[in-house]
């Protein structure tokens, strides 16, 4: 297990820890206490805390046992993909408090989020994959307008928006560069795709991942070596190999 995914588990581990002590604090206060309203509250929120404690450290275990038996089991796939949709906004809350950077901890969400879209082992017709990447790869001086189509690129090949294009010929899939999320968004409705490689920063990814729930999103962090949304780049071969995986060589 990677370093990065680790940080996700462990905030999970805080989340039971404290889930327990809540519990174990309220049983107390049960014990002496005895109105018999108050006692119906504490009890009730004993056994939320409980069911929520019970449901992660089966989450944990679910996601070891995926990990190490590389089972392709969709249900748990499912599950485990939900749960850490509906954990994220309350980690990354404690993730702040424990003084874990943002950008970590979306990282870590991203990792895991793409560790569990690979191990469901599916596979797509390549015109039904979709790379979305965000507008700053483009080379901020190019006068050609590819937000609307790909192919006004000249493959001059000052920025990577060339790379894109000879993917996209070489294994046929479609690529859409959006302005933004509500662009995003919108290519995803207009294209329809079945799995997307999103290309964008941890902030954009963890938010589209959050975003797309019906389809699979295979995220890949961007560089920005001239800072955020200017001239931003990614590893190409990221992109190619994700492709390679969602459609069986292609
Ligand atoms: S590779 Fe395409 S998009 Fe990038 S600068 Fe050249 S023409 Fe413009």
């Amino acid at each position: 297990m990677t370093g990065k995914k680790r940080i996700f588990l462990g905030l999970l581990s805080v989340l039971i820890i404290l889930l327990t002590a809540g519990v174990l604090f309220l049983l107390y206060i049960v014990k002496s206490k005895s109105s018999v309203m108050y006692n119906l509250l504490m009890n009730s929120l004993i056994l939320l805390f409980s069911i929520v404690a019970i449901f992660l450290i089966f989450g944990i275990i679910g996601f070891i046992y995926l990990v190490y038996s590389k089972s392709n089991n969709r249900t748990l796939n499912k599950i485990l993909l939900t749960l850490i949709d509906v954990s994220y906004p309350v980690l990354q809350i404690l993730g702040g408090i424990l003084g874990i950077e943002k950008d970590k901890i979306q990282q870590s969400f991203t990792n895991i989020n793409n560790f569990l879209v690979n191990s469901r082992h599916e596979k797509y017709m390549p015109e039904d994959l979709l790379i979305l990447t965000p507008h700053c790869i483009q080379f901020n001086e190019c006068k050609f307008k590819v937000t609307n189509d790909i192919d006004n690129c000249r493959r001059c090949g000052r920025c990577q928006v060339s790379d894109l294009v000879k993917l996209k010929e070489k294994y046929g899939v479609k690529v859409a560069i959006a302005t933004g999320g509500t662009l995003a968004r919108k290519a995803v409705k207009d294209i329809k795709p079945k799995a997307i490689i999103a290309i964008a920063c941890e902030r954009d990814l963890t938010s589209g991942i959050l975003d797309v729930k019906k389809i699979p999103v295979y995220g890949i962090i961007n560089m920005r070596p001239n800072g955020p949304c200017f001239n931003t780049k990614v590893n190409i071969d990221e992109v190619e190999k994700a492709i390679i995986n969602f459609t069986n060589g292609g």
